[in-house]
């Protein structure tokens, strides 16, 4: 067991609650500032979700600046440029590559490993903790001590642990078998934070009826895809990508982006709508349509569609246009080649709502930024602790933001916290 009190010439003893990407991170910056750090993590592992990032990909920042980035993070971004100007997305790319790994950028100046695994970012950020004294215990933090206004340290089944500061990095509250199952919030409450309403961002969508999952395991790439709200008819959101098709409704990049831009979601306020030809305009597709027809003269409507559409997706296309599937394609009129048309451009999908937040890609909500000090992730409450991650009310769009997120919060926190700032 520790000692309650450090002699004045001995090292401020840090404990990082959590090892995930903002825990590590935080650490190897408390240490890279002189303090003793012990980080926590429930799991056997450190980094459980860090793994399955980007599909396994880990997509680990994204090569913007500063105020590019900004406007990716749709929840409290002013709150995050101190901590992004002091631990940028160059800065990211610095660490891993002097931890030896290669990166490369793709599309939308999204930055992944070179080898395409997130397990190397994990394994370097571990061997980085090491490498610096860090002692990872894996162990489950029970509670926060807290004292007259401030944090003394923490308690396991194993009994208190003492500090001089605590940095919070519990992550947000989905996905949750990866250890991070909202602890973080609850410790945040009872030193007296504020933690905003939780709910679901970058997450799948539930739709009306039963189109999608006619459709169910069928993915679309090149699509573009717009969500109107539906009072308005006003498009919230519109992109070009890749989306699937569920049993519940659609998911996919495209999807979980857009899921970012709704607000207040319930049943009839948005409609999906997409374009799935978006490279032809009406004229050209009336024309493909009238080609089609003419190379399968004789055919059913139904039989005809096989160059033009995906096989799952021509029944209830088909269906969707209101027309008879078994009608010959030479009896088909002018007004239904129109229905034809406006269908493959706008392919409605009404939304009912999220999937449950532990489906999200990230948490919405968190501990109140009002209540942090944002160029030094210290709580305004408690004296000695600190936040960074996921667990704060901030959160951004797909690309790399996120987890960038983590680690310049982190960077800051952690050597704040060494430095007792
Ligand atoms: C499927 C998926 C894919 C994603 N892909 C990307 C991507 O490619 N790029 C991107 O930028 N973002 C991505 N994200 C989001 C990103 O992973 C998170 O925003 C990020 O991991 C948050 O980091 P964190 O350290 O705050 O929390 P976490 O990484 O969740 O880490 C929190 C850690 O705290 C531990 N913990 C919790 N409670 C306790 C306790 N009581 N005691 C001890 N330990 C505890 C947990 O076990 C966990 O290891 C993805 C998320 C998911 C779910």
């Amino acid at each position: 067991m520790t000692s309650m009190t450090r002699s004045p010439n001995d090292p401020m003893r840090v404990i990082v609650i959590g090892g995930g990407a903002a825990g590590m991170m935080a650490a190897i910056a408390a240490a890279d500032a002189g303090a003793e750090v012990t980080l926590f993590e429930r799991n056997d592992r450190v980094g459980k979700k860090l793994r399955i990032t980007g599909k396994g990909r880990c997509n680990v920042t994204n090569d913007c600046d500063l105020n590019e980035f900004l406007t990716n993070v749709p929840t409290n971004p002013r709150f995050l440029y101190t901590a992004l100007a002091r631990f940028s997305t160059a800065d990211t790319k610095e660490f891993f590559e002097a931890e030896g790994v290669a990166l490369k950028t793709e599309r939308g100046k999204r930055v992944f490993p070179v080898s395409d695994r997130a397990g190397d970012i994990v394994s370097a950020m571990e061997r980085a903790c090491l490498n610096r004294g860090v002692h990872i215990v894996h162990k489950k933090v029970q509670n926060m001590l807290v004292e007259n206004g401030s944090v003394l340290g923490v308690t396991t089944a194993d009994g208190d642990v003492y500090a001089d500061s605590v940095i919070v990095c519990t992550g947000g509250k989905s996905y949750s078998m990866t250890g991070s199952d909202g602890d973080g919030y609850r410790f945040a409450k009872a030193a007296g934070h504020t933690v905003t309403l939780l709910g679901p961002s970058l997450v799948p969508l539930v739709a009306e009826g039963n189109l999608c999952a006619s459709m169910q395991g069928l993915s679309l790439k090149n699509v573009n895809l717009r969500v109107i709200e539906v009072a308005t008819g006003k498009a919230v959101f519109e992109d070009f990508g890749e989306m699937l098709f569920t049993h519940f409704g659609l998911t996919g990049p495209l999807v979980l982006s857009a899921s970012a831009h709704l607000l207040d979601i319930m049943p009839g306020k948005y409609e999906v709508r997409i374009d799935l030809k978006p490279a032809l305009d009406e004229k050209t597709l009336d024309n493909r349509i009238l080609a089609d027809f003419e190379k399968y003269r004789n055919r059913d409507l139904i039989n005809a569609l096989d160059d033009l559409l995906p096989q799952k997706m021509i029944a209830p296309f088909v269906d969707l246009c209101c027309i008879d599937p078994r009608k010959k394609v030479h009896s088909v009129t002018r007004e239904e080649r129109e229905r034809m048309v406006h269908t493959l451009k706008a392919m409605t999908v009404p939304i009912r709502g999220f999937r449950p937040l532990n489906e999200a890609i990230v948490t919405r909500g968190g501990v109140a930024v009002k209540e942090i000090q944002p160029k030094t992730m210290r709580s305004k409450l408690v004296s000695g602790l600190y936040f960074a991650g996921e667990i704060i009310d901030v959160d951004a769009y797909t690309g790399g933001f996120n987890l960038q997120i983590a680690f310049s919060t982190a960077v800051l926190a952690g050597t704040s916290a060494a430095y007792g700032e």
